[in-house]
């Protein structure tokens, strides 16, 4: 019997981190003894290191944005230009000096011009054009023209809390009015003697790339953050690479990733974060990489180099572990049988009612009560495989024999019944009847790219994977 020592692990939730800890004990070949019941948790049970911010070593570098160019787009119509090139990081665009505390976003590229001062006004609930106007110093002789002066004046009447209206002013006349209504979104009002023109503006983010690297030291999550990842980078990228490593039970200190993804900018300012364009995940020696292609059809996905989906028809980790948010107890009560019974499948600790999602698209075969399972719910998918989810505290509603479900629809919830000391999924992966090692097993992969769009994919992928090798040789020489 092979037992395999974790390390707690934590990841994220949308508002904090949660801890994570299970154990994995399984027979080797397994599948080569009877079948049997299921033995609980009467293995060994392993002790989990608790989380330390401590004991989270700095990381190699966080290495710092490298947005590629420094002029914004501001036009219209012009789409979203990918900077490939490797070129040295140069200094951050800078803001275009601006008097006001607003950069003026539309004339940020226009730097010949004259500065104007625009006054910006923070929008609170309960403004209205007239008290906006008249937090700018402007009575109804200013508003009431220009009203009548657009046509379709529609488009200032939604005003919302936390966006701004702005508006440039010359000797108490006002000349130009916007109304800002997200980064990249304006509606602009111009007067020209005693006409108005409104006009609604959009901007195109300037897209950058950055890199992070990092290797493992606890968590994936603290060496993510540490490298500088956002949370939504780091479940990302755990996203991506959640059908070949299960990020709950297979992390080891010594895994590293590197993460090339697109940065928005704007006007010299960082709009927002776009997708991850190119990945590298090492586990346990084995490299995985990833790359995003966005078909002809505008569909996009992670793909291997080779072309190969990162999709595989079954997740590799059964639980959702963005929601398990306890440690694991180290104090736990000892397995109930003492007795060697033969383990052939993996446990999950995790609280009880954490969701419990099925591996893969399928059939419930079975859903209820079984011995030492107590509930459980099996899933068929297509002739070969079934898999097993035991212990639950709750079967979800409406699972019976004959339901399909989908991947990574949830199936019932995180419990102890049966033959469980605690609250843990005992999950098992049969094919063609035989226990299989749920976290060995080969993985039938989804579709893979079809033959039309692989010459376009393999162009996109060598980009995706020289930037990704450029950015770690930059990484290289400066360490
Ligand atoms: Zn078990």
């Amino acid at each position: 019997m092979r037992q395999h020592l974790q390390l707690l692990r934590i990841l994220p939730t949308r508002t904090h981190l949660i801890a994570i800890s299970a154990c994995v004990l399984f027979f080797a070949g397994a599948m080569l003894l009877p079948s049997s019941d299921v033995a609980a948790n009467k293995q060994q049970s392993i002790t989990l290191k608790a989380p330390k911010s401590d004991t989270a070593a700095p990381q190699q570098l966080a290495p710092i944005p490298k947005p590629i160019s420094a002029t914004p787009a501001a036009t219209t119509a012009s789409p979203a230009k990918t900077t490939l090139a490797m070129v040295t990081p140069i200094e951050q665009p800078k803001a275009v000096a601006a008097p006001t505390a607003v950069a003026p976003a539309a004339k940020a590229a226009e730097p010949e011009q004259p500065a104007e001062e625009w006054l910006s006004i923070q929008i609170r609930s309960g403004d209205n054009l007239t008290t906006l106007f008249k937090k700018a110093g402007l009575g109804p002789n200013q508003l009431y023209p220009m009203l009548n002066g657009i046509k379709p004046s529609k488009a200032l009447a939604r005003l919302k809390p936390g966006q701004s209206l702005e508006f440039l002013i010359e000797q108490g006349e006002l000349i130009k009015l916007r109304h800002i209504t997200s980064p990249l979104t304006q509606t602009l009002v111009s007067r020209s003697d005693d006409s108005y023109k409104i006009e609604a503006i959009e901007f195109t983010p300037e897209i950058t790339h950055s890199y992070r690297q990092g290797t493992i030291e606890d968590s994936l999550f603290l060496s993510a953050s540490d490298a500088g990842l956002s949370q939504t980078k780091i479940m990302e990228l755990a996203g991506i690479f959640g059908w070949d490593v299960d990020f709950v039970l297979d992390i080891r200190k010594g895994d590293s990733f590197e993460v090339v993804y697109e940065e928005r900018w704007l006007d010299g300012k960082k709009i927002g974060e776009g997708n991850i364009v190119a990945a590298e995940f090492v586990n346990q020696g084995n490299a995985f990489q990833a790359i995003r292609y966005t078909d002809s059809n505008g569909d996009s996905n992670y793909f291997t180099p080779e072309g190969k989906s990162m999709r595989k028809a079954f997740l590799r980790t059964p639980v959702d572990f963005t929601r398990i948010s306890s440690r694991f107890n180290p104090n736990r009560k000892h397995p109930i049988f003492k007795t060697k019974r033969p383990h052939r499948g993996v446990d999950y600790a995790a609280p009880t009612g954490t969701p419990i999602k099925s591996a893969g698209d399928g059939k419930v075969i079975f859903a209820g009560r079984k011995g030492g399972y107590g509930k459980v719910v099996i899933v068929q998918h297509g002739q070969k495989y079934t898999t097993l989810y035991a212990h639950m505290s709750r079967i979800k509603p409406g699972m019976k024999r004959g339901k399909r479900v989908k991947q990574g629809n949830t199936i019932g919830y995180v419990g102890s019944t049966g033959y469980a000391t605690g609250p843990h999924l005992h999950y098992e992966f049969r094919l063609n009847g035989v226990h299989r090692n749920p976290l060995t097993v080969k993985l039938p992969q989804a579709a893979p790219l079809p033959k039309k769009e692989m010459n376009r994919f393999k162009q996109q992928a060598a980009e995706h994977l020289a930037m990704l090798e450029g950015y770690r040789q930059t990484q290289l020489a400066k360490n």
